[in-house]
């Protein structure tokens, strides 16, 4: 293809951007497209006028990239997911386009930093956390590998909440994240595709006399595309994301019109124009809201009769289908488009059933994302009954014949048909949908080695045994080009000046710097580079949250959504250990801490926002404590956010990831930290366990129960009152919490904490982890005395950690699910 001569690694011609050129775009835009001055420069309209300067020059070579897919009839992958986490726009494009040098020295006439310009962007949260970060990196990656892929989503109005900190309490505020204008989406207004809404299915006789099926007397909605292009580096390529908003539909309004009803007719345009309104706030917990499934269905209608039309256009025959289209779902969120692909070739393509079920199966892959039984998606048979008639019935149909099969393999076995079965029985039938999700693919990957075992082993055991080799393991990864060399330039440029370059589309190129460990200039210019970090994240808390925190001590870090099973307890519970140490002798010499939490609650999980306040007030207490006199602090950000995190993760020496063992599924967020030259304190859980392998058990801080043993300890019976008994540390953390002696005057305010742990049974086994963990810390601040050895772990850690490029998963991706060629 002739404009894919570059290949990953190589730096495309373009490398160096005459800044003149660029300086007079962005004065034309401010001029033109927005209507502004220049003189005097500000920075809410410099950053547009750069925002729409460098859009201009990815749209050519995006259009030339989705030609040249057109033109090669190349396979497509569809990444469908009802969550992306982009996170700010502005500095990936322009790492991914090389454009650094030339925008500083535009901005030369300015005063202003680059910083000072990224600021002014607000983050795309059109996700909750780790699920919708890992499709914004999946993004990435097959842009970077020259895979012609579409990521397809909801634009929502208000994405993930706002957090604010008010008393120590989260409050939520709404995310108006459009308010200014999105300089990089375009909208196509004329571009609308008709989603229906209830209704009846109606058989009737088409011409040739056969029985058929429709889909009659609906509500429709329109979806418009909204587009955002995703630049590969050191590529041409550019890929698209679409993400799709409702409108109301003209035929639906006017007809109430014609019934004198104005003032109804335009209450359900607003009505039906909510479907794109808000991302639900929830992670790890299925919702069961209406308006959710709504969301679902709609998104997966409008992208599929996107795919369609695209593969009309080159190709006669539905067999083709699987050779052309790959549609990968990004958990259960999507998994509606089995049916809605099902009901497309049957009805609306007069495909016969086991034609089009072969289709659709070979064209669906699945990924699992948890294990953790609240959040696995069910939704009442009642619903989807009224909302999508014509599906129910497929989804029946589609579980007729699955039990039929396996009845037919494992005769006299009602259990397993119970088990198995896509209809849940009780005394409201529910579909289940990660059932049909397996049963509709042709892959199902879990996340992470342990992870995928246990889909294996335990959650889809029958299946596995039912459809062997269908469940493989795909490790989750991060793209090295935001989260090294866009949100690290300091320690980039050190590695790059050390091995060279390749090593940012080619991450297991880090290796080379295995041998500098040993040399005790490059340790210096090393910790020379993780200080910067920490006095650049100093003052980001120090203009957060009013807090003066020393770069001169262990920065340990604990961010991520709050949940009980990610066990931000059991690290608070270390602080307190700790706080009550120093008062039992104030003179002792410690490593001096600053423990740094950071993350959002979803805004119904009432425990989660517990834990907030009692973090903040722990803090409170600590902070304030003269004896403490700052050997430890703890600082909590508020609205943990990707642009959080990328000040965060370069600064962080110690990264907490302490999940109850068999609980993350795999994670990212130890990733991005270890890559970045942290320490790893952390459970053999999800992806901790192959970063241990990777980085080597001298180079991490593994502590606590395995799954294995959570499993055998909760099967013995669990008792935490054992642990409460015998360790006195931890006797009087919990009696602190039990007794609120953080907060004066609010004596029972943890005692749902309190109850959790020692009254209904400590689901986590956060009791049973807490020795070993204060051992594990323990061993932190050990090494941490020796400099030399801490700086290089940290080396080591970056080293070893080129398995988890995002590049490394979806070329896995490519290769053993879509069957596609990642150009080399
Ligand atoms: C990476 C990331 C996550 C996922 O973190 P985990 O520690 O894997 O849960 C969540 N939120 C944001 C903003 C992230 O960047």
């Amino acid at each position: 293809m002739e404009n894919q001569k570059s290949y990953p690694g190589k730096a495309p011609e373009s490398n160096d951007q005459p800044a003149t050129d660029l300086n007079e775009d962005i004065k034309h835009h401010i001029m033109t497209t927005m209507g502004n001055d220049f003189y005097p420069p500000r920075k809410d309209t410099y950053y547009k006028g750069l925002a729409y300067s460098v859009r201009d020059r990815l749209v050519k070579r995006w259009l030339n990239s989705q030609r040249s897919f057109y033109d090669r009839s190349a396979k497509r992958v569809y990444y469908l997911s009802l969550e992306f986490l982009p996170g700010r726009f502005l500095m990936n494009y322009v790492t991914n386009m090389q454009l650094n040098k030339a925008c500083e020295k535009t901005l030369e006439e300015t005063g202003f930093t680059m910083e000072e310009i990224e600021e002014q962007e607000w983050d795309a949260g059109l996700g909750n956390g780790g699920l919708g970060r890992l499709a914004s990196c999946y993004m990435d990656s097959m842009a970077s590998l020259n895979i012609p892929a579409y990521g397809y989503g909801i634009m929502y109005d208000y994405g993930i909440f706002y957090q604010t900190i008010v008393n120590g309490y989260q409050v939520e505020q709404c995310d108006n994240w459009v308010r200014w204008g999105n300089p990089w989406e375009f909208k196509r207004r004329g571009f609308l595709y008709n989603v229906q809404f209830y209704g009846r299915s109606e058989l009737y006789k088409n011409s040739s006399g056969k029985l058929c099926y429709r889909w009659v007397d609906t509500l429709d909605i329109n979806a418009m595309a909204c587009d955002i292009l995703i630049p590969g580096y050191g590529t041409q390529n550019v890929n698209n994301m679409r993400l799709w908003a409702a409108m109301s539909s003209q035929e639906f309004s006017l007809e109430e019109f014609n019934q004198g009803d104005y003032i109804g007719a335009m209450e359900s345009k607003v009505l039906t124009e909510n479907i794109s309104k808000v991302l639900y706030p929830s992670d790890e917990k299925d919702v069961g809201k209406e308006l959710r499934l709504k969301q679902q269905y709609f998104f997966v209608a409008a992208t599929f009769q996107d795919i369609v039309r695209r593969f009309k256009k080159h190709n006669p025959d539905f067999k083709l289908l699987p050779d052309r289209v790959a549609v990968q779902l990004n958990d259960t969120h999507p998994a509606i488009a089995i049916p809605e692909l099902m009901r497309l070739l049957l009805d609306e393509e007069d495909l016969e059933w086991e034609t089009a079920w072969e289709i659709s199966v070979k064209t669906f892959a699945y990924t699992n994302h948890t294990v953790l039984p609240e959040a696995l998606e069910s939704w009442p048979v009642r619903l989807i009954s009224k909302l999508l008639p014509r599906h129910m019935e497929i989804i029946y149909e589609i579980n007729r014949r699955f039990l039929n099969m396996v009845e037919k393999q494992y005769p006299n076995n009602p259990q397993l048909l119970h088990r198995i079965s896509i209809i849940e029985d009780g005394p409201e039938q529910r579909v289940r949908m990660a059932h049909l999700a397996i049963v509709g693919s042709h892959t199902v990957n879990g996340v992470a080695a342990l992870h995928s075992r246990i889909l294996k082993d335990k959650l889809f055991h029958d299946f596995n045994i039912i459809f062997p080799g269908k469940i493989i393991n795909v490790t989750n990864g991060v793209t090295p080009r935001r989260w090294v060399l866009q949100v690290n330039p300091a320690l980039s440029s050190l590695i790059t000046d050390t091995i060279g370059s390749d090593w940012i589309t080619d991450l297991d190129q880090l290796k080379k710097l295995i041998p500098h460990a040993d040399n005790p200039a490059f340790r210096e210019k090393w910790r020379q580079v993780k200080l910067a970090n920490k006095a650049r994240l100093v003052k980001y808390i120090k203009r957060k949250v009013g807090m003066d925190v020393n770069p001169d001590t262990l920065f340990d870090v604990h961010v991520k959504r709050i949940h009980e099973y990610k066990r931000q307890l059991l690290n608070i519970f270390h602080v307190i250990t700790l706080y009550n140490r120093i008062k039992k002798d104030p003179s002792k010499e410690i490593v001096p801490r600053t423990v740094i939490f950071a993350g959002k609650a979803a805004p119904a999980y009432v425990q989660a926002k517990l834990i907030i306040k009692l973090i903040n007030s722990v803090a409170d207490l600590v902070n304030n404590d003269p004896d403490v006199n700052h050997k430890l602090e703890v600082v909590f950000l508020p609205n943990y956010c990707v642009s959080q995190a990328e000040k965060i993760i370069p600064a962080t020496d110690l990264s907490e990831q302490i999940s109850t063992a068999g609980l993350e599924a795999s994670g990212t967020g130890n990733m991005k930290f270890a890559l970045n030259g942290a320490l790893t304190i952390g459970t053999l859980d999800g992806a901790n366990i192959e970063i241990m392998e990777e980085v080597g058990e001298d180079n991490i801080f593994i502590f606590g129960l395995t799954a294995k043993e959570v499993e055998k300890k909760r099967a013995q019976g669990y008792n935490p009152w054992d642990y409460y008994s015998r360790d006195e540390e931890l006797r009087t953390t919990l009696d602190m919490v039990r007794l609120n002696h953080f907060i004066p005057g609010e004596p029972n305010l943890f005692l749902p904490i309190w109850d959790s742990l020692m009254a209904l049974g400590d689901r986590y086994l956060v009791l049973a982890d807490f020795r070993a963990f204060i051992q594990a810390q323990d061993r932190v601040r050990t090494l941490y005395q020796d400099q030399e050895q801490w700086t290089r772990c940290s080396i080591l850690n970056t080293a070893n950690m080129g398995k988890f490029s995002s590049d490394r998963a979806v070329r896995e991706y490519a290769r053993d699910i879509w069957k596609i060629e990642s150009c080399k």
